[in-house]
């Protein structure tokens, strides 16, 4: 890759498809760094959280959320994100700060806040960002657009799998029922729903696994990118 251009990598698409494995590996690849938008958002939520909004309170978030000094920065390519002052990453990954996640992002002054730190992100360096909004609307212009999706079934079904590995309960039928509801959710609020951008390439992860959905992503990569030259 020219380390003089800026290149921006778009990834959308919905919860489980595989988004954050593959756009990791994509930033890998070609030496760039990975933005997982969706860890803001659940910074936010967990700051909610811990606050006792309720996530149907609008007012109450439209509030609060500017309180939350939300930031990321990379350790060994690695992001870490900062909640006013401290390492949140260790709090993200849980069901309840995910469905707050999906709950208090349909509130414009959350988006808003997020989005101008993402897009200064994406004007400043390379970057590979994934989310749902990314291709649409935070990124317009990127280089590269992929719309990562696969069935609600095998989505839910991964999710089971990651929690059995770490060891943690789960609850299979109760997981895809969160998946579609957050799914929804994400693609019928107002501002900034979950679509696939006009010039965005659909990839269905459903019957490939990870080596093979990185295979595809990164030969669509290759060719746009080759195509500019
Ligand atoms: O991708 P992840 O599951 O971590 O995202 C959590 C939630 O944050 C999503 O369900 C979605 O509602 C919200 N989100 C968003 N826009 C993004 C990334 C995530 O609204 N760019």
């Amino acid at each position: 890759m020219d380390n003089n251009r800026i290149i921006n990598i778009a990834i959308d698409g919905p919860a489980g498809a595989g988004k954050s494995t593959i756009a990791k590996r994509v930033a890998k690849e070609l030496g760039c760094i990975y933005v997982d938008t969706g860890a803001m958002y659940r910074a936010m939520a967990l700051f909610l959280l811990r606050s006792g909004i309720a996530a149907d309170d609008a007012d109450a978030i439209s509030r609060k959320c500017r309180e939350a000094d939300i930031s990321i920065s990379f350790e060994n390519g690695e992001q870490v994100v900062t909640l006013n002052g401290e390492n949140v990453n260790a709090y993200l990954r849980t069901e309840e700060v995910g469905n707050m996640a999906s709950a208090s992002s349909v509130n414009g002054d959350v988006r808003e806040k997020l989005v101008e730190l993402q897009q200064a992100l994406g004007k400043k360096t390379s970057v590979v960002m994934d989310g749902r909004d990314i291709g649409t609307v935070v990124l317009p212009d990127a280089q590269v657009k992929i719309y990562l999706t696969a069935g609600v079934e095998v989505r839910a079904m991964r999710r089971y799998k990651e929690y059995l590995e770490k060891g943690e309960p789960a609850d299979l039928a109760a997981i895809e029922e969160q998946i579609r509801e957050r799914d929804w959710r994400d693609m019928h609020r107002d501002i900034s729903p979950l679509r696939k951008a006009d010039d965005a390439v659909e990839v269905d992860s459903s019957d490939l696994n990870i080596e093979e959905t990185l295979e595809k992503i990164l030969a669509i990569v290759e060719e746009k990118i080759s195509g500019m030259n």
